[in-house]
Parts: C-alpha cells; structure tokens; sequence
C-alpha cells in the first residue's frame, strides 16, 4: 500500500519532534515536509532543531529541509505543533487551502464546530465535520486533541460514563515535559510542587465536559456533570498522574466499576488501528500503581492506567489515573486521530 505523504507544522518544537519520533515507520503515514518559523526556514531540518529526545533526529525528518509555515509545497495532511501565539492564524491559513489539520495545539478545541477528538469516546464527533465546512466555507479541516491532563482525566471515565457522571473533582501531578523546552527552570521544580499551571484547571474542565459531550444533528452537547480540577507541576520528567473522584446517578458497586474498567475496549480497538492500545483503559491490582516512572510508557504510551479503586466518603468512588502527556497527551493522541479519519474516509 502506498503510504499517505504527511507533514508537522511547528516540526521544530518540543511536540513536533514527538511527532517525528512517533511517526518514524508508521505504517500509513510518511513524513514529507516540516514547517516552522522564517527563523528555521530553509535550513536542514538538524541546523533548524535541536534535537531534545533520545538519540538522534530520525533519518526521515533529518533529509529534509524546514520550510515556512504557509499553504504552497505542504501535503494535504499535517499535523500541527504550533506555538498558540501563531496557530490559530496558520492552521485556518491551511484548512482554507484545503488542508487537513490534526492539531494538538489548544487554539480551535473549543470552537463549536470542531472535533475535540478521542477516538476511544467520541468517534461520532466527526459528525460535526460538514457544518465546519458549510459555517468556515473551508476546502480543508480542523480537527482538534484534547490538553494533556485532560486526555488521562477523560479516558480514565471513558468506562463509567454508562454510569451517569454527575460530578467529577480531578487533581493532577504533571510531568515537567508538559511544558515543553526549555519549560520550568529546575531551581523551581526540583524539591518542589508548583501549584500552579496558566489556565490549566479551566482546560481540564471545559475541554471534559466537551468530549464526553453527546453529537446531535448540527452540534455537540457538553456533558452537564460539574467538574473541578486542580493541576501541580510536579519534579516528575513523562507522565502526569491524576486523582480523580466521581459521583454517579446509577451508583455502581466495586464490581460494576472493574469489569467496567476491564471490559472497555472502543472504535480504535474494532478498527484496529495502527496505534491504537489493545486495551486503552488498563486496571492495576497492585496498591501503589500506576507510577509515572515504571508505567507512563507501556503500549507505546499509548494506554491510560488506572488503579486504587476505592469507596469515596464525599462522592461515590475514587482512583488514580495515569497516562503519557507527550504521546497519549500530544503527538500519538494526533496520529490516532488522523488514523481514525483515514479509516472513515475523511482524509481522502
Ligand atoms: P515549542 O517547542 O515552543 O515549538 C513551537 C513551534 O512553533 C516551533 O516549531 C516553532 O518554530 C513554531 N513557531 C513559533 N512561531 C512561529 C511562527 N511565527 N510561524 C511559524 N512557526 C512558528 O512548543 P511545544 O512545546 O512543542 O508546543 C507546541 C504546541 O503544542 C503548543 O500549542 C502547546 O500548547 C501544545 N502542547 C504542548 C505540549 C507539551 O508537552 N509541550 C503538550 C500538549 C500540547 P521555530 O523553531 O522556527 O521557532
């Protein structure tokens, strides 16, 4: 099968080498063209980016050379890393161009009209595709990932949403990857805990309520249930960790709870996606998992870990919550994306 030719706005930032990373070898997609800034334009992709994960830049991203941010020479599908300063102006550039854009970036998550895509919960908010196109008059479109806590928040309920969630409390332990290079300076973070993230905790709270939200006709309904976060920077390097308490209308035992959890198994996974988790949603018996450290990048940092299940004495039930922030919360969470969109026939 021929691959489809791909490309990374903001190839030279934090998240776009996490999509060079995780795109390296995938089986459907191949990376054709970087985008950057004028300040990376023009020069070979190692001159433009210094390369911050392990090894060396990928032979595939390394041939080439950066080119500016604008419709012209890219392929119709990218992904986008770009600095929210920018990325609202750029991306809708490209979709108006007839591009396909799967963002990570925050600019157009919450816009009415655009999927706020977790493919193992809201598949069918693709729906919402056509009246982007008939509203924006765009050839291309936008389609959107959720912020990196939200993404551990949303797909550790994914299994009880059956359970009617009424009110959620959600606090986070992120990773310092989360924001990005050079991000928090160690003399703040080492030794410490930063209680807070710039307007984390409303991200964490809308964007929920948007995915677990319902498609009808011509819109996506948030879910009613309230949601309070709290979000820390913790000295941890991969993975954000999130406490999470819950209330139901269908108050569900232990039991309902863990064959939830241990059941769940969604679109990507009857689609067979090529990054799509065996089993998204992974229970762990033991009493102090999941840990950032020894389970962040199981299944490719694809999965989300859950564990301490636990009767709640102010809501229903508690556990924990872990997932990869950089792939599960960034670039991975956008090539599951693009996938799902390949395998509808919303890429062609
Ligand atoms: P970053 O390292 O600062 O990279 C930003 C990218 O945007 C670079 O490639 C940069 O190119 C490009 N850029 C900046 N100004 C530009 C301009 N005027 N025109 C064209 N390109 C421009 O940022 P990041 O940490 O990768 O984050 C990227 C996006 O993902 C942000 O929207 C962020 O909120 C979101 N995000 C980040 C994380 C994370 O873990 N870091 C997680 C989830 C979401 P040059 O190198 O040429 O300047």
């Amino acid at each position: 099968m021929t691959k489809i030719p791909v490309g990374i706005l903001g190839a030279t930032g934090m998240v776009g080498q996490h999509f060079i990373k995780f795109l390296d070898g995938h089986p459907l997609f191949e990376l054709a063209w970087l985008g950057a800034s004028e300040r990376s334009a023009g020069k070979k992709y190692t001159d433009a980016a210094k390369w911050h994960l392990g090894g060396r830049a990928p032979e595939s991203a390394a041939r080439l050379t950066v080119e500016d941010a604008k419709p012209g020479n890219a392929p119709q599908i990218l992904f986008s890393a770009m600095d929210a300063s920018v990325a609202t102006e750029i991306e809708q550039a490209f979709a108006k161009a007839g591009h396909t854009v799967v963002s990570n970036s925050r600019n157009h998550r919450m816009d009415a009209d655009v999927p706020l895509l977790v493919p193992e919960i809201n598949a069918d908010h693709l729906n919402i595709l056509p009246l982007q196109k008939q509203l924006r008059g765009w050839k291309g479109q936008i389609v959107t990932n959720p912020n990196c806590s939200t993404i551990v928040l949303t797909m550790g309920l994914a299994p009880l949403a059956q359970f009617g969630i009424t009110r959620i409390v959600a606090t986070t332990l992120q990773a310092v990857s989360g924001a990005g290079y050079p991000g928090v300076p160690s003399m703040d973070i080492l030794g410490n805990v930063i209680p807070y993230i710039g307007n984390e905790e409303e991200k964490m709270q809308e964007e929920t309520q948007k995915i677990m939200g319902s498609f009808a006709v011509d819109r996506i309904a948030p879910l009613t249930a309230r949601v309070s976060a709290h979000c820390n920077r913790v000295a941890v390097v991969d993975g954000h960790t999130v406490t999470i308490s819950v209330e139901f209308s269908a108050k569900p035992t232990e039991a309902d709870i863990r064959n939830a959890f241990d059941t769940f198994s969604a679109v990507p996974q009857q689609l067979n996606l090529p990054s799509a988790p065996k089993q998204p949603v992974q229970y762990m018996v033991e009493a102090d998992r999941p840990q950032p450290r020894k389970d962040a990048e199981r299944d490719r940092g694809m999965a989300a870990f859950v564990g301490r299940l636990r009767p709640c004495p102010v809501f229903d039930w508690k556990f924990v919550a872990l997932g990869h922030n950089t792939i599960r919360g960034a670039a991975g969470a956008a090539v599951l994306n693009a996938e799902l969109m390949q395998a509808q026939g919303l890429l062609d």
